[in-house]
């Protein structure tokens, strides 16, 4: 029989049913899971040996091995490389390597005290963004809720032996959370169940590269989670240029989308926009973009580019700062709040858009 993860609640509430279970046996194993970060059946005490047993041949919790951990010179991130267990290694593959999929997660310890997990939601990326390195992998296939919440409890996990506490997670890792929408629903509820991992939904944030129709879902089902927008350019022009996924929603139905979001939540969008010398750092796009923002509930993210070797090249360099701060200038003119936000993990290819499974 298919063992089932522990952290599929509805199937575990069933089974306990099932077997004639008590279920206040289900808030014990839940409690010892989320609250004790236990990830070995036989460790649970509160619960018999027999049950024990059970949960051992019917359920598991290892969807998920480290293959790598790595932690930037300064302490500020740890970058953590998976291994999934394939649902279906291929045995034709020699290499083992290939035989089993990859995906990464990265912790940010800022020094405000903050510490935020970022994590993946697909093996690879389909949306071919150009200064992106995860798509280079392509799409291999979308991850199940329990790997995505396999790797929040594994950081939470480690933060607490740390000494600290996860308070946020953004899914700004590989792959695009619209695509797999249901996933990441699912791993969502988990995270912020009270009982569970308990992370506010505010903290929760949702990064996507502007899919109009999970932006819409997202609004209905979400309405205290937090949006980030990938966004890139104030334009159709030098944003299709960059990001192909604007040629399915172009910028005025993304803006729709939006504006009914901001209405049914009143909450304050973040714009992400990476700075990309000579690409979409004219400072007459400073212009256009206020233009965009002004009136909106907006917060305009500015990252410098990190170059990274299978994206870098004659035309993407980082902006330098001081045009950053020129757009900064203009945009606080109009009342458009902006940050720039500051890189500190790239000496492990830990920054926004390396993550690609590199190993050294
Ligand atoms: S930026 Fe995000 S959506 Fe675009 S290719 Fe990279 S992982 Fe995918």
């Amino acid at each position: 029989m298919q063992k089932i993860s522990i952290h599929d609640e509805d199937k575990l509430k069933e089974f306990l049913s099932q077997n004639k279970i008590p279920p206040f046996r289900y808030s014990q194993i839940e409690n010892a899971i989320y609250k004790n970060f236990i990830t070995d059946f036989n460790k649970i005490e509160t619960i018999p040996k027999d049950l024990r047993e059970k949960l051992k041949e019917n359920f598991f919790y290892d969807s998920l091995e480290i293959d790598m951990q790595k932690t930037s010179e300064n302490g500020q991130t740890t970058k953590i490389l998976f291994k999934t267990k394939s649902p279906h290694p291929n045995p034709l593959l020699w290499e083992e390597r290939e035989q089993y999929e990859y995906i990464e997660a990265v912790i940010m310890r800022h020094l405000t005290g903050r510490i935020t997990l970022c994590v993946s939601c697909q093996v690879g990326c389909p949306m071919w963004c150009s200064f992106c390195a995860t798509w280079k992998l392509g799409l291999k296939r979308n991850l199940e809720f329990y790997e995505i919440v396999e790797q929040i409890m594994y950081a939470a996990k480690l933060v607490n032996e740390q000494g600290g506490v996860l308070r946020n997670i953004v899914y700004m890792g590989m792959g695009e959370p619209m695509l797999n929408y249901d996933n990441v629903k699912k791993s969502i509820d988990i995270a912020t169940a009270q009982k569970k991992i308990n992370i506010a939904n505010r903290r929760v944030t949702i990064s996507t590269c502007w899919i109009v129709p999970g932006i819409k879902k997202f609004t209905l089902d979400f309405p205290q989670t937090s949006l980030a927008i990938s966004l890139h350019a104030p334009n159709d022009e030098i944003r299709s240029k960059i990001m192909p996924v604007d040629h399915t929603y172009p910028l005025k139905d993304l803006m729709k989308a939006l504006d009914d979001y901001v209405q049914k939540t009143n909450k304050r969008i973040f714009y992400e926009y990476i700075m990309i010398n000579w690409v979409n750092d004219n400072i007459i796009l400073a212009d256009e973009l206020w233009k965009l923002l002004k009136g909106r509930l907006a917060h305009v993210n500015f990252i410098p580019y990190n170059p990274w070797e299978w994206t870098s090249s004659d035309w993407f360099k980082p902006t330098p700062r001081f045009i950053i701060e020129k757009f900064q200038n203009i945009l606080e003119k109009y009342w458009v709040v902006s940050t720039i936000r500051a890189t500190m993990w790239d000496d492990i290819d830990a920054a926004c858009w390396q993550l690609a499974n590199k190993k050294d």
